[in-house]
């Protein structure tokens, strides 16, 4: 009502490959229609698309369980779905935090000895319990299962620190995993992130964890044929010129135009994760044009060459070049880097 323009800024969500995206890493988890494996995991939120777009399209795929990292996170995340479908992979920190999920009805992942007691202290009941088999980083030690006998159980995780390599590690996990599972009463176990799904059958569990592939990731070249790009992020051209050559472009004038050029500036910037790495290298398209960047990535802006565009100018909007498998390649950043840098200003 109130009027406030678009902006020049948008992520195109392609929600159809979200969904063929779950769908996908379910069969590969051994799921079925009615009876699905992959979870997912919407933290940060949701790898930077939007935990509030993506939540509900996993959900009417089939998805029944999303997992955050913080309590914070939930509670953004209770307008859009329901609290039953929801997990807070951080656990209950402090009385509170087990209260507050107690009193919304979120499932905590128990991740050491305190977080058992704050659980229990605040009415216990059905929990999900985080074990480290060897990351060194979130959950119960092996040597500390016996806390969990005053909990009631339901999913017995773990997380693969080299999920996404060939590493002699993998099988340690699994293995340590395994006699976890031996130890704990629970109902269903999970290992496999996205990159751990790959690892084939023995890795699969009652549950997997998918993350990075849901939203086009590809951490392991078994699920190249299988995961569809989602995130296409898009800006609009603020202003056009032509500049003669020898003219440079951006601070710091580290482009020299070798000839006469039509050039343009698109309202994207680092502050909207289009960080500066991109500077020189980077692209963007329209249509089958591509426009590579010229110069320094600025806070707000971008300048690419409209050379191979003739039609385009002020107020058309192109496309980044975001393929993640290639654009990780081509920036040294990661593939999780890259989505959840993705900024405010973009319109979800
Ligand atoms: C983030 C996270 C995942 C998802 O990992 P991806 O590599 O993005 O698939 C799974 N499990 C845990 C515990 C996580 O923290």
């Amino acid at each position: 009502m109130s009027g406030v323009p678009a902006g020049a800024l948008r992520l195109a969500i392609d929600r159809e490959a979200l969904a063929a995206n779950w769908r996908a890493l379910d069969a590969l988890s051994g799921g079925v229609p009615g009876a699905p494996r992959a979870a997912a995991a919407v933290k940060a939120d949701g790898y930077g698309l939007g935990a509030a777009v993506v939540a509900p399209v996993l959900l009417a795929a089939g998805c029944a369980r999303l997992f955050v990292a913080h309590c914070g996170e939930a509670a953004g995340l209770l307008d859009h779905v329901p609290a039953g479908a929801v997990a807070v992979l951080h656990g209950p920190r402090d009385p509170a935090e087990a209260a507050w999920l107690q009193a919304v009805g979120v499932r905590p992942v128990i991740n050491s000895a305190l977080q058992a007691r704050h659980w229990l202290e605040a009415g216990g009941g059905v929990c999900d319990l985080m074990v480290d088999t060897g990351m060194n980083r979130l959950g119960l030690p092996l040597g500390a299962l016996g806390v969990a006998a005053g909990l009631e159980v339901d999913v017995l995780h773990t997380h693969l620190a080299c999920a996404d390599e060939d590493s002699p590690l993998n099988e340690v996990q699994r293995l340590r995993w395994e006699d976890a599972r031996r130890a704990v009463t629970h109902r269903r176990a999970a290992i496999a992130n996205s990159a751990g799904i790959a690892l084939g059958a023995p890795y699969r569990g009652d549950m997997t964890r998918p993350g990075l592939a849901l939203y086009g990731g590809v951490p392991a070249a078994g699920l190249a044929g299988v995961v569809r790009q989602v995130v296409r992020p898009q800006a609009a051209i603020l202003q056009v010129r032509t500049i003669a050559a020898g003219e440079t472009v951006g601070y710091n004038a580290t482009f020299v135009a070798p000839r006469q050029m039509r050039v343009g500036t698109v309202a994207l910037g680092y502050a909207d994760g289009y960080l500066r790495c991109w500077s020189g290298r980077g692209a963007m398209r329209a249509g089958e044009a591509r426009l590579p960047v010229l110069g320094r990535v600025s806070m707000d802006m971008t300048v690419i060459d409209l050379s191979g565009a003739e039609k385009l100018g002020e107020g058309d909007w192109v496309e980044v070049d975001y393929d993640l498998p290639a654009a990780a390649g081509e920036s040294g950043l990661s593939q999780y880097e890259l989505l959840t840098l993705l900024g405010r200003r973009f319109a979800r």
